[in-house]
């Protein structure tokens, strides 16, 4: 893949021919590589491919990064404001209903109440900090510049799997958990963001992993079909 992905770099504005490098697999134009670009469907991954191999075009589209990186990030975002307030509304319920109108509180109501409070507080340890839509362009550019200069994992060079503990073959590498790549250090993550250290553990390191994952999952399917319709094409 990363053949394909260098050869995104090399395409400039000029129409140079170059060689792929690969025996026998004919030169291909820019304009055979910008025509299989656009056999990638549109989406985040294309958006994501171009900005970080084809930084001519990338600058050119960071509006539709920008897009894109919302629609993904603001749903789920969306999704946790609603369970917490929900979550919120039924716990305020339950402690209304504590010895509702002079009545005795009954044994069912206080364990109504302690019900209602752990939700409560389990779905808050799940959310986002509050401003996390307010720092998604920081968070953006700092997962972009991680999977732009990605190296591989140290202990499986990349090979994204390691020899099972029991002899039986091979399981998914537990260093990186099969992404093959090397993650940045919480520190070098901070300061991308633009956060100290533990304010990027107690914060921001959920929502910068789950940004991570999925970007790297879209730009990997992006990539691969960019690669069949390149294969297609030479
Ligand atoms: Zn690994």
């Amino acid at each position: 893949m990363a053949d394909v992905r260098e050869l995104m770099g090399r395409l400039g504005p000029t129409t140079v021919k170059f060689d792929t490098g690969r025996g026998g697999v004919p030169a291909l134009t820019n304009q055979d590589i910008a025509a299989a670009l656009g056999m990638v469907p549109a989406g985040l991954g294309r958006e994501l491919l171009e900005a970080l191999w084809w930084p001519e075009s990338g600058a050119r589209r960071s509006q539709r990064v920008r897009q894109a990186v919302i629609a993904l990030v603001a749903p789920e975002y969306i999704r946790q404001q609603q369970a917490l307030s929900l979550a919120r509304t039924e716990f305020g319920i339950a402690k209304a209903c504590m010895g509702w109108a002079g009545g005795a509180v009954t044994d069912a109501q206080r364990v109504e109440r302690s019900r209602a409070e752990a939700k409560l507080e389990a779905v808050r340890a799940l959310c986002w900090p509050n401003n996390t839509m307010e720092q998604l362009g920081a968070l953006t550019a700092a997962v972009i510049s991680e999977m732009a200069g990605a190296e591989n994992c140290d202990a499986c060079d990349g090979r994204r799997v390691q020899a099972a503990h029991d002899g039986s073959g091979v399981v998914q590498c537990e260093c990186c958990d099969g992404t093959g790549l090397e993650a940045l250090s919480g520190r070098k993550r901070a300061i991308a963001i633009g956060a100290d250290k533990s304010a990027y553990q107690r914060f921001w390191q959920p929502v910068y992993e789950w940004m991570l994952e999925r970007m790297r999952g879209a730009e990997r399917e992006a990539a691969e079909a960019f690669n069949r319709a390149l294969s297609r094409a030479a």
